[in-house]
């Protein structure tokens, strides 16, 4: 059977077939210290299940509104309204299973070909990958060094896509650059999708929202969701914040592929919105002192000079003084030093010469893959 052209246009995300290969080692044997794959090592928190459980037993086991349980959208609003500094509406709000389908669906809703995206690089895989699948020219900014976005813009400028704080270098999105950007597409017939699924995992100054500028809500999607904050990748659910205009295409892409999301994730979704929050800042405070470390001895490896990130729970080094390519080392470390990473190039061109670290694992598994790393250099 023949598939459709545009699947020759789709890529993927190698942490996957990473994590396969890392587990296959382990089957024969070795000792792998996981460092590849994008979620918190932390439970959900207590309430948040137990939220959930009893959302089972109170009967939230059925369909559900297409954008959402009301009362979840309300309790986003509210959130995003306090967080963000800016009022915003529930009826803007839509709830999907998890982060990914609020690039998914919007993306398929306005982009077409002759196009273009900006967007960046390296980057989260899926940016790319479903700007392509939806024929758009991706339009690439670098992330590692200080490239402009303002100077890609073209007439054909269709959506640009902001991250911060960013997978996978943990920079955050300068204030200046924020501001430079919404004075040039303030009037101009652009989207942006702001990808703040980690909010609130930063280390220093406080993310800006591109949206809470003046007159940029009208035109931005924020996307956030419960994966990253309340460690429930596994629970699936995410949200927009979407302009006015873009509500009901997304309600209808919804319609034709997921129906709704899941009924008693959402009710769990209010108890982490709406319940204590102090998981969140045990965790946000463990990430900064893996961070610390992390860092100060990836620093000590010949050839690694790693900046120290101000978000999200990645480090991003770089590997150039090696000698070796990006995927060179991530093969070498698994293979050899029994430490899973990814090649920088895996997010994209303008990622070869770096690594790409989860510190989402405990402080001891972290100060061992130095001990090896090191090892491995010697
Ligand atoms: N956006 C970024 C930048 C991410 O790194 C990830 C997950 O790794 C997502 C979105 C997807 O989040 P979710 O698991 O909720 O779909």
């Amino acid at each position: 059977m023949k598939l459709a052209a545009r699947m020759s246009r789709i890529g993927t995300e190698s942490a996957f077939e990473v994590l396969r290969r890392a587990r296959a080692l382990e089957a024969q044997g070795r000792s792998i210290i996981h460092l590849e794959i994008g979620e918190p090592d932390f439970e959900t928190p207590r309430h948040v299940i137990d939220a959930g459980k009893a959302a089972l037993d109170q009967g939230f086991t059925h369909y559900g509104p297409t954008q959402g349980l009301p009362e979840l959208r309300a309790s986003i609003a509210k959130y995003v309204s306090r967080t963000r500094g800016v009022e915003v509406s529930a009826d803007r709000v839509t709830v999907v299973p998890g982060g990914k389908p609020m690039m998914y669906f919007p993306m398929l809703a306005v982009l077409e070909e002759g196009d273009e995206a900006i967007y960046p690089n390296p980057g989260f895989p899926i940016y790319e990958s479903m700007i392509r699948f939806c024929g758009a020219t991706p339009v690439p900014y670098s992330t590692v060094t200080t490239d402009s976005i303002v100077e890609k813009l073209t007439p054909k400028t269709r959506l640009i896509i902001l991250n911060s704080p960013q997978n996978p270098t943990g920079s955050l999105m300068p204030v200046s650059e924020i501001c430079a950007l919404a004075e040039a597409i303030r009037d101009r017939d652009i989207l942006v999708l702001s990808d703040e699924i980690y909010s609130r995992i930063y280390f220093g100054d406080e993310p800006l929202s591109i949206a809470s500028l003046p007159g940029m809500l009208e035109k931005t999607i924020i996307l956030d969701g419960f994966s990253k904050t309340y460690a429930m990748t596994g629970w699936r659910l995410g949200y927009g914040v979407l302009p006015e205009w873009l509500v009901e295409p997304v309600n209808l892409m919804i319609v034709n592929s997921t129906s709704c999301t899941a009924s008693f994730t959402q009710r769990a979704g209010i108890a982490a919105l709406e319940g204590p929050q102090d998981d969140v800042e045990t965790m946000v405070m463990e990430f900064r002192r893996r961070r610390d470390a992390f860092c100060a001895g990836l620093n000590t490896l010949p050839g690694f000079r790693c900046p120290v990130p101000e978000g999200a729970f990645y480090a991003f080094p770089d590997i150039r003084g090696t000698g070796k390519s990006s995927k060179e080392l991530a093969d070498a470390l698994l293979n050899d030093a029994g430490v899973a990473c990814l090649s920088g190039a895996a997010f994209g061109a303008n990622g070869e010469g770096y690594l790409r670290f989860s510190i989402a694992n405990s402080f001891d598994n972290l100060t061992t893959a130095i001990d090896r790393m090191r090892a491995y250099f010697q």
